[in-house]
C-alpha cells in the first residue's frame, strides 16, 4: 500500500514540538502530553492553534452564509460579493497560517492544502465577477480604453477613490504573471517598460541557475530527435530519475503550501512556464531547497519517498486529485 510520510520518523524528534512560531522558526518545546497519540504540540502551540482554527473555521462559516450574489444591478449583492471576498481572504490568511505552522510535518496536510486551493479558486471567481460587473456599470466608453478592463486579470494598479475603500489587491504590471505584450499601451521609454525588461532578464537568469543545479527540472527544451542534432539547446532523452525529480519540486509546493503559488501551479502545463512567471524571491527559495536536497538533509528521504509515491500512483482526474504542473497529484491522505 502506497501512503505519504508520516514526519517527522526518526525517534529524537518526537518529543519536540512539530509547530513553527508566528515568525516560522521551529518550535524548541516538549509536546505536550507526548504519551497521548496523535499529540505533536507543546502546549502553547496547541492553544495557539485551537485559536486560530476557530477564528477560521467562523470566517469561512460567515463566508458560507453570504448566498446572495446574482442579482444584476443590485448594489446590495455587489456589496455582498465584495463582503465576501473579504471573508473569503481572511479565512485563507488563517487557514494558510494554521497550514504552515501545524501541518507542514503532518501527513493531513494534503487535505488541508486542497480545501486552501478550493476556497482560492472560489475568492478568485469572485474578483473576477465584481470586476467585470465594475467594468459593466462603468459602460463601453471607460472600459474599452487600453487598460484593457474587460481582459481576464485586473492588472493594473487601481487609484480611484472607490478602489481605495476595498480591499482588493490589484495585480501590479510587474508582476511576473503579466506578460509585457500587456503594457503596449506604454511608450518604449517609459521606465515601467526598463524596469520589466530589467525583472524578467534577472528571472530568466535566476531561473538558468536552478537549471544548472537540477537540470532534471528544465522542461523546456526539445528532446534530442536524432544523433546528429548538435544544437544545445536540444536536451537528453527524458529518463524516469528527472520525472522522479520534478515529482520532487512537485511535493515541495504542496509542502510550502503557498496557496498563490499553488494556484498558478495548478494552471502551469509545465515546469518551465511556471518558473518564469514565478518571483525571484520564490526561485531563489527554490535554489535554496535543491542545494539543500543535493547536499542530504534530514528529510530529503521524505520528499523522495513521497515523490516516487505520486509517480506510482499515476493519478488520473478525479475530485480528490489536483492537476500541479501538468501532472494529477492526489491530494487526499492515502488510507
Ligand atoms: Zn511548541
Amino acid at each position: 500500500m502506497l501512503a505519504y510520510t508520516q514526519r517527522p520518523s526518526n525517534s529524537s524528534t518526537v518529543l519536540r514540538c512539530c509547530a513553527f512560531d508566528k515568525k516560522g522558526s521551529d518550535c524548541e518545546a516538549r509536546v505536550f502530553q507526548p504519551e497521548r497519540s496523535g499529540h505533536t504540540l507543546c502546549l502553547n502551540q496547541h492553544h495557539e492553534y485551537k485559536k486560530l482554527y476557530k477564528s477560521y473555521k467562523l470566517k469561512h462559516e460567515a463566508y458560507d452564509r453570504i448566498t446572495q450574489i446574482n442579482a444584476d444591478a443590485d448594489t446590495d449583492a455587489k456589496k455582498n460579493i465584495e463582503t465576501k471576498i473579504g471573508l473569503g481572504k481572511e479565512a485563507l490568511s488563517l487557514r494558510n497560517q494554521v497550514n504552515r505552522r501545524f501541518f507542514s510535518t503532518s501527513q493531513d496536510n494534503r487535505s488541508h492544502v486542497h480545501e486552501i486551493l478550493r476556497l482560492q479558486s472560489e475568492v478568485d471567481d469572485l474578483e473576477e465577477k465584481l470586476r467585470k460587473w465594475e467594468a459593466n456599470c462603468k459602460g463601453p466608453a471607460e472600459s474599452g480604453t487600453a487598460r484593457g478592463t474587460s481582459n481576464q486579470e485586473p492588472e493594473l494598479v487601481n487609484e480611484s477613490p472607490q478602489a481605495k475603500t476595498t480591499d482588493r489587491v490589484w495585480k501590479s504590471l510587474l508582476d511576473p504573471t503579466i506578460p509585457k505584450s500587456r503594457l503596449g499601451s506604454f511608450p518604449s521609454d517609459n521606465p515601467i517598460i526598463a524596469i520589466k525588461d530589467f525583472l524578467t532578464r534577472n528571472t530568466k537568469l535566476v531561473v538558468r541557475e536552478l537549471y544548472s543545479i537540477v537540470p532534471s527540472l528544465n522542461d523546456s527544451l526539445s528532446p534530442i530527435l536524432d544523433e546528429e542534432a548538435s544544437n544545445i539547446d536540444m536536451k537528453p532523452e527524458l529518463d524516469i530519475r528527472d520525472i522522479i525529480i520534478r515529482f520532487v519540486f512537485r511535493e515541495f509546493l504542496i509542502y510550502k503550501a503557498d496557496s498563490r503559488e499553488l494556484l498558478r501551479a495548478t494552471r502551469a502545463q509545465t515546469i518551465d512556464s511556471f518558473l518564469q512567471e514565478s518571483f525571484i524571491d520564490d526561485i531563489e527559495e527554490y535554489i535554496k531547497f535543491f542545494k539543500a536536497f543535493v547536499k542530504g538533509r534530514f528529510d530529503t528521504f521524505w520528499f523522495l519517498r513521497d515523490a516516487v509515491c505520486d509517480f506510482l500512483l499515476d493519478s488520473q482526474p478525479s475530485s480528490t486529485t489536483t492537476c500541479i504542473l501538468g501532472v494529477e497529484i492526489a491530494m487526499e491522505n492515502a488510507p
